[in-house]
């Protein structure tokens, strides 16, 4: 017999998958990571579970203790997924501009979620950030997964997602290319590439709105930059401890609209059903083919499924609404 002891066995191995319409013209071979293989359907249930088991060997998280986090994505996801298994509570603290589908999928398994207002700044007691820390204070046997400054996030992606491209591409990628938000993913991925071979380069997406870009550049962490955006998952108004600097070659900025419409495309013309971010790192990409040579291989991130954005970039009124479709006649 073959199986799983349960559900997180599941968890990485994700397919590498040649993008082929949308790299007709970069001369490259391109090459998709599709993390919606995971249980959640994210890269993200990785390093919800290191966080768990790192927490769980450091004497944080006990049996029958408490899970929280300020998420509402596609961490909590993860969380409340390992959660389910190891027989945690989860108590989620997310922002009112959330979708209630997204809210609904945390509470299928069985995690609280305390809905906050996103217009008071993260220091207010009211703020999804400043309730999670409470909470953590308040209740006995809680642990805060602190994703943003959580080194076990990246070393979730050090020791699995790093790993597993160097394998599937016989050690002959050339680049990688992922968003960055927690910065878990690409400071993970980079740093074990580079370690294998230190001319690996490894290109950040980021977005406009976002201080990553102009910080890599100048060292100048410019609130100018910092501005409210609509692509998700990506882009931060603060520095995340995972963000590794050292470790990211290079950002390039993709817009709301480009990121959007991108994300349709690798539906439409690659039959792939992912998020908004992985429109944003084909969008990026397209833009950084200059750079490219028929020897390169090219290993793009797919961090997350098209089903969380059906009320968004997959919704044409949604699309109308933010200007992104030309307004049909009539
Ligand atoms: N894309 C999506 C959809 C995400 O949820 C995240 C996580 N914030 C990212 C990209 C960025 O990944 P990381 O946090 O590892 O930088």
């Amino acid at each position: 017999m073959d199986y799983h002891a349960n559900i997180l066995g599941t968890i990485g191995n994700t397919p590498l998958v040649k993008i082929n319409r949308l790299a007709e013209d970069i001369p490259a071979l391109v090459l998709a990571k599709i993390e919606t293989f995971n249980p959640g359907n994210s890269i993200k249930d990785r390093m919800a579970l290191k966080m768990i088991e790192d927490a769980e060997k450091a004497g944080k998280l006990k049996p029958g203790g408490t899970i929280i986090e300020g998420t509402s994505g596609n961490t909590g996801m993860g969380l409340a997924i390992a959660a389910a298994v190891k027989g945690y509570k989860c108590i989620f603290t997310t922002t009112d501009k959330q979708s209630k589908e997204k809210i609904d999928a945390l509470k299928a398994f069985g995690a609280e979620v305390i809905v906050c207002p996103t217009d008071v700044e993260p220091e207010d007691p009211r703020s999804y950030y400043s309730k999670s820390f409470q909470l953590e204070k308040e209740i006995p046997g809680s642990w805060k997964a602190n994703q943003y400054d959580n080194v076990s996030n990246l070393i979730a992606h050090y020791e699995q997602t790093g790993p597993e491209i160097w394998e599937q591409t016989g050690g002959k990628v050339t680049h990688f290319i992922a968003g960055v938000g927690t910065g878990g993913t690409i400071s993970g991925v980079g740093r074990f590439l580079k370690e294998k071979n230190p001319a690996v380069k490894i290109w950040g997406i980021d977005t406009y709105g976002s201080v990553f870009k102009k910080y890599k550049e100048t060292g100048i962490f410019d609130k100018e930059e910092i501005y409210p955006y609509i692509t998700e998952g990506i882009g931060e108004d603060f520095l995340p401890k995972c963000v590794d600097f050292d470790v990211i070659d290079l950002f390039e900025k993709v817009d709301d609209k480009d990121a959007a419409l991108m994300t349709r495309e690798i539906a439409i013309k690659e039959g792939i059903f992912v998020g908004n971010s992985s429109g944003a790192v084909i969008a990026g990409l397209r833009r950084l083919k200059g750079l490219l040579g028929p020897e390169d291989v090219v290993v793009a991130l797919f961090h997350d499924h098209g089903s969380r954005y059906m009320g968004k970039m997959f919704n044409e009124d949604w699309l109308r609404e933010k200007g992104f479709l030309e307004a049909k006649e009539g």
